[in-house]
């Protein structure tokens, strides 16, 4: 039995990630972390979740497992993508809340026919106990979500963007899922399902 640190204070997060992770987790045990945040400045999703992932596991001493994520709007040249969670601060200076960055998001898209968009999650996993030719155990998967922006937030589930996301081959949107629903097919769903493959193979 191995205990993990899971590297994120976003609680919607947490509870996802705890969803998804469940019983694939085995005997293993997943712990929270209210260690010290660093600075997720990397130029990829992949990046800041080693980032975050070393971290933890730096501060803890116990492998760490982190992801980061967002949504790219492809009429955005990818954007807001590795800067989903800060959108509205950034181009704004201002964010009270998720709905901030949600309303931004649609008001640069307004008159944009094609809205097609991912959310894209880097799910990574770092054990600095486990030093192989002097560098510590660290691996990464992602996972993609498509589908397209609507023209106004429809639903109350979820969290973030999920109100303004209409998966692919859906009428409705992300927020419109049940739980159980979106942990079926989402990016983080797809990120953790191949990270916790790897992570069983190396810890039993
Ligand atoms: P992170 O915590 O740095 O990974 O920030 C991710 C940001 O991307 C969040 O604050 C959300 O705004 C957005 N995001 C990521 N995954 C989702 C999702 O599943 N639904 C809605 N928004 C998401």
């Amino acid at each position: 039995m191995t205990t993990f640190v899971l590297a994120t204070h976003n609680a919607h997060k947490v509870d996802e990630l705890r969803r998804i992770l469940g019983e694939r987790l085995g005997h293993h045990q997943l712990i929270g972390y209210d260690g010290p945040e660093p600075v997720e400045d990397a130029e990829t999703f992949e990046g800041n979740a080693l980032i975050k992932a070393r971290a933890a596991a730096v501060f803890t001493g116990l492998p760490a497992i982190a992801d980061d994520s967002g949504i790219a709007v492809d009429a955005l040249g990818g954007a807001p993508g590795i800067h989903s969670a800060r959108y509205a601060q950034l181009l704004t200076g201002s964010c009270r809340d998720d709905g901030d960055n949600l309303r931004l998001l649609l008001a640069n898209l307004q008159g944009v026919v094609d809205r097609a968009a991912q959310f894209v999650c880097a799910a990574a996993l770092v054990d600095v106990a486990a030093v192989d030719a002097g560098s510590p155990f660290e691996h990464t998967e992602r996972g993609t979500w498509p589908g397209s922006v609507l023209e106004a937030p429809a639903g109350g589930g979820g969290f973030g963007y999920d109100p303004i996301f209409r998966p692919d081959g859906l009428d409705v949107s992300s927020a419109q899922l049940t739980a159980d629903e979106k942990n079926a097919q989402s990016h983080r769903a797809i990120a953790f399902g191949l990270l916790i493959t790897k992570l069983r193979k190396r810890y039993g």
